[in-house]
């Protein structure tokens, strides 16, 4: 008798033998229908995988995360049938899935063009078509040996593979391939699929073995969600912060330090308008800053554990007969500065504040644009607090972080809290104080979290601040860990209200996190179309033609005289070749003056994103662009 528990709970009672599919079928047709494979007792099995005794038995449909991904893996099987049965020389190497897709790696001596693509999409449609059953077929690791002997790489595979019973998988009866399953239950199940790419590839990614071809597909449930991604990915194409940094003058890198970022001057501007804001804000929630040098000795980097810990990452110097390191991190150097003097617990808490330089090494191949560099400035800070003051701490913490993140037109936040690792050290009941702080101050903000169970740092628990762009990409920016460890290490003490020294709690915290990658992130969030209060150039002035030159000039005289980014375009160029270069570097807002607006001391604007434009007077213009500045207003509307 199969007894079978379903993820509600709810139980069915069978013959054995009985599969998964028979079970869908029982509950519902609408279920059947969207039924890709199963998952019986936590292991994913095809949908026709007879159950025998106690199971537990959750479907898997195409609405799972894991429906999503065995559809891909199966529509890499349809295009490795597609492409053997189009070049029925080719030898398949290996295909898994990737993130939002799967590629399958294939030997064949001529190339696989892009404009094959079109041919193997129509043959991989007629096999969906022709919606045949995937089959399996097990044997032992001798039998497939065996089968496979002639196929070097299929036997590769075979022996990276574990336990004695391998498995096939056949499409129909014309096509088979090694594969560990599950498939969907037919060809006609896969969604919309695409070919997007092909690339060059090593056998194992050894460059002494032949070169192969790397086919890269994607596949989506339905034609809708295949459109919507192939619009995201033409969205993210135009917003691509590497090539409207170059295009917006904005920064630069070079051979000469792969990894390290070159501001330019339009990018120091928005640089800075985060620097001021940045410290503004800090100002108000009463923190000081500090500054601690990048270059200090090995001693301190054992100390603070980082020489044994992140060496990989870090880089290092020698000068005077001794050993120094790059700082990955500020904390140690913020250490320093609490033990140049006594504290009391009258003092604190203490935030500390530091935009600190930090280096960590990146391998070359995953540095990314503003992404991923090697060099960046974080917007770091230590709290140093007894244990009741982590809660109201953690608050405060909490209110800066969105009250930043809001003026930078970013609302969709996603909060994760990362509690007690096996590994940790600290005692079970300042574990116990601190995450609960953490839990009590995030349900006191009314804030949704994902608690991600034993995954904080050894030293302490954490909370991480994600944030959504408009593409609906999440970022993790923002992070608040307890340190148990670090104040140890460093024997920093205050002395509490009954005269005895302790230790203090240490809070490291950091809201944009890389500088840089924000800025990054910033960019490709309004595709170079900066806010106004962030925008590198805020105002040109174009004349229509040199009889306006001298009033041009008054009126940007008069917008400098407010800070207000700006400058003329007296060229001889014709107004509309004016507005088109003006448009191109996306400014907010642009002034067209003639005769005029001069007689009248207005300016005719217009408004990025906007059709009609406006005649202003110069004055009316310079107090709302200010109203906005000051506010952080996005809209750009007068
Ligand atoms: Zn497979
Ligand atoms: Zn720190």
């Amino acid at each position: 008798m199969a007894i079978i528990t379903l993820p509600d709970g709810a139980i069915i009672e069978d013959a054995d033998g009985v599969t998964a599919k028979q079970i869908a079928e029982k509950i519902g047709p609408g279920l059947a229908k969207a039924a890709l494979a199963a998952k019986i007792n936590d292991q994913l099995v095809d949908l026709d995988i007879p159950i025998k005794g106690a199971a537990a038995l959750q479907i898997i449909t195409t609405k799972d995360d894991l429906g999503l991904d065995i559809m891909r893996h199966s529509c890499a099987h349809i295009m490795a049938e597609a492409i053997c049965s189009l070049w029925p020389s080719t030898k398949l190497v290996y295909g898994p899935i990737v993130y939002e897709g799967f590629y399958y790696v294939i030997d064949l001596d001529e190339p696989i063009r892009p404009t094959d693509f079109d041919r193997i999409e129509e043959k991989m449609s007629q096999i969906v078509k022709a919606d045949k059953p995937f089959i399996r077929k097990e044997m032992s690791r001798a039998e497939a040996l065996k089968k496979l002997a002639n196929d070097k790489y299929k036997t590769d595979n075979v022996n990276r593979a574990t336990g004695d019973c391998l498995s096939f998988y056949s499409s129909g009866d014309s096509f088979e391939d090694l594969c560990r399953g599950p498939h969907v239950p037919s060809t006609g199940k896969v969604g919309a699929f695409k070919i997007m790419s092909v690339a060059g590839a090593y056998w194992h990614g050894d460059p002494t073995q032949k070169m192969l071809h790397r086919v890269y597909g994607c596949c989506w449930r339905t034609k809708k969600e295949l459109d919507d991604y192939l619009t995201r990915l033409e969205e993210a194409k135009r917003r691509d912060h590497r090539v409207l940094g170059r295009q917006l003058d904005l920064f630069s890198f070079s051979d000469a330090g792969p990894g390290f970022a070159f501001m330019h001057p339009k990018g120091m501007i928005i640089w800075n308008s985060i620097v001021e804001f940045w410290r503004g804000v800090h100002d108000r929630y009463d923190y000081e800053e500090i500054k601690t040098p990048i270059i200090l000795n090995k001693e301190l980097w054992h100390k603070s554990g980082h020489w044994d810990h992140y060496k990989e990452n870090m880089y290092f110097t020698r000068f005077d007969d001794t050993d120094y390191a790059i700082k990955p991190m500020n904390c140690p150097g913020g250490c320093l500065v609490y033990k140049t003097k006594k504290h009391s617990y009258r003092e604190f808490p203490l935030r500390v504040a530091e935009l600190g330089m930090v280096h960590r090494h990146e391998a070359s191949g995953v540095m990314h644009g503003l992404f991923r560099v090697r060099q960046f400035i974080q917007d770091d800070a230590h709290i140093f607090c007894t244990p009741e003051q982590i809660e109201p701490e953690i608050i405060g913490v909490i209110n800066l972080v969105f009250e930043i993140y809001k003026a930078f037109g970013f609302s969709d936040f996603h909060v994760e809290l990362s509690t007690k690792p096996e590994n940790h050290i600290g005692s079970d009941e300042i574990w116990e104080i601190a995450t609960n702080a953490l839990k009590v101050a995030l349900n006191h903000k009314k804030i949704d979290y994902e608690i991600n169970e034993g995954d904080g740092a050894f030293y302490g628990p954490k909370i991480d601040f994600h944030i959504k762009d408009c593409l609906n990409r999440s970022w993790q920016l923002g992070t608040i860990q307890l340190d148990f460890s670090m104040p140890e290490r460093f024997e920093l003490v205050y002395t509490d209200k009954d005269n005895t020294e302790k230790t203090p709690v240490m809070i490291h915290r950091a809201v944009l996190g890389s500088f840089e990658r924000f800025i990054g992130i910033l960019i490709e969030h309004y595709a170079g179309e900066m806010p106004l209060w962030l925008a590198p150039e805020q105002v040109r002035i174009l004349t229509i033609s040199e009889k306006s030159n001298d009033y041009a000039n008054a009126v940007e005289k008069k917008l400098k005289e407010h800070k207000i980014r700006c400058s003329c375009d007296l060229s001889d160029e014709k107004i509309g070749a004016k507005i088109a270069v003006t448009h191109a570097e996306k400014l907010p807002y642009m002034f067209v003056v003639g005769p005029k607006e001069a007689q009248s001391d207005s300016v005719n604007v217009r408004i990025r994103g906007q059709q009609q434009t406006k005649t202003l007077k110069v004055d009316e213009f310079i107090e709302l662009a200010l109203r906005k500045i000051a506010d952080k207003q996005i809209d750009l509307v007068l």
